[in-house]
């Protein structure tokens, strides 16, 4: 059997200026663009499900995270609403006008979600999950491949390459800390992988403050420090109420945080040059 070299595949940069941008609808990822994924850790109900969506819209969001289905850790932590929260889904493309994005655990959930949504999130968890890579290898829909927490920035990229070699190349890469001895924070962010993986891929790569730190104290810096390396947009965690969120809420940041970020956000991408949707005028 012929090897392949990693830089003979598909995900690899032909040269400098190779960079996709993954398009869906009228929002980009990629290079020159900086684009912001914003929403709870999980949809809880459809009251804050669309209290956020519209706050997070307004402050310059594109794209509603949106998960219904959710890996925990432990069993009997709350799992996501699940199938129920289809109406809600609907709902918030009716009274937004943003994407709507969420994480698949399985063949099945994308089965159950593939009308209701405009990208697919593979959690860290499945980044070695081979077989769902194939499966949404095969639809038209981006995906959103996150990395998993032991993962090096070869086998991510092996990752990608299941999907791309499936035939799907709408594929956006996130870094969202790995395993490191640090306890501090959740995860370690791997601040370095962004300009790495920019490097070697010219896939959009965004990073993830929220499980990389663990703690909304740190988001706003880890969101600075990604656009800062480089990065094509963040995917962030924002919860009405943090302190009474069913997942997550230690690490989600509340309205006007997310507000005071977003501003400073857009301060940097000018000074970068990478265009973003916000509507908002800027005031710092
Ligand atoms: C998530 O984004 O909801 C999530 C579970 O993150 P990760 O897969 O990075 O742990
Ligand atoms: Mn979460």
């Amino acid at each position: 059997m012929k090897m392949v070299k990693l830089k003979d595949k598909k995900i690899w940069k032909s040269n400098k200026n190779n960079n996709t941008i993954v398009k869906c609808k009228n929002v980009n990822f990629g290079e020159g663009y900086f684009t912001v994924i914003a929403g709870p850790c999980a949809i809880e109900n459809k009251e804050m499900a669309l209290q956020t969506a519209k706050k997070v819209e307004n402050l310059g969001a594109s794209v509603f995270r949106s998960s219904l289905f959710k890996p925990r850790t432990s069993p009997y932590s709350f799992q996501g609403i699940g199938e129920e929260g289809l109406e809600i889904l609907k709902e918030i493309k009716s009274e937004t006008n943003l994407l709507i994005e969420s994480e698949v655990l399985s063949a099945e959930h994308l089965n159950i979600l593939y009308d209701h949504i405009d990208i697919v999130r593979i959690g860290s968890r499945n980044m070695d999950n081979y077989e769902l890579l194939k499966e949404v290898g095969k639809i038209d829909k981006p995906i959103i491949l996150k990395r998993g927490m032991s993962a090096t920035l070869k086998e991510f990229l092996l990752a990608a390459e299941y999907i791309i070699s499936a035939g799907n190349e709408h594929i956006i890469l996130c870094e969202r800390g790995i395993r490191s001895f640090e306890t501090y924070t959740r995860n370690t962010l791997d601040i370095l992988a962004v300009p790495s993986l920019k490097e070697l891929t010219h896939l959009p790569v965004i990073v993830d403050p929220s499980h990389s730190t663990g703690k909304s104290s740190l988001v706003p810096s880890a969101s600075k420090a990604a656009i800062a390396a480089g990065a094509d947009g963040l995917i962030i965690e924002v919860h009405p109420n943090p302190k009474d969120a069913l997942s997550d809420g230690e690490q989600s940041i509340d309205f006007i945080t997310f507000e005071k970020l977003m501003k400073e956000i857009k301060v940097l991408a000018d000074v970068l040059m990478k265009k973003t949707s916000f509507k908002q005028e800027v005031s710092i």
